[in-house]
């Protein structure tokens, strides 16, 4: 298994945490389903989103909810062609076709949604 790194970890943590304070504050004590949408990272995959979230979920009121994530656009810069700024969620230079550099975000998954 691919090592996770400490900061998705503790990411997927907060998330977590988050998840169940909105399960709590509806009065619910366990998770159906948990709704992530992710961005593009230079050296996080999805599979390790995913795998962090699963490692932190376990005995959790989430611990059994089904996973879903959806891929959204990252920022990228090409300097390929003239340094264009652009969105995008494989990262292809609308204007030259070559994969752009992403630009780091803060955040590479947040919660969507829960449902309970
Ligand atoms: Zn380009």
């Amino acid at each position: 298994m691919t090592e996770l790194p400490d900061s998705l970890l503790l990411q997927a943590r907060a998330l977590i945490n988050q998840a169940v304070a909105e399960a709590m504050a509806q009065g619910k004590p366990a998770i159906q389903a948990l709704y992530f949408v992710t961005y593009p990272a230079e050296d996080v995959t999805p599979e390790v989103i995913r795998a962090a979230i699963d490692t932190m979920r376990q005995a959790t009121p989430a611990g059994r909810a089904e996973l879903h994530f959806t891929p959204k656009p990252g920022r990228y810069v090409c300097w390929n062609c003239c340094g264009l700024r652009y969105e995008a969620i494989d990262g292809v230079c609308p204007n030259c076709g070559h994969e752009g550099l992403v630009i780091p975000m803060e955040m590479v998954v947040a919660l969507e949604r829960i449902e309970v």
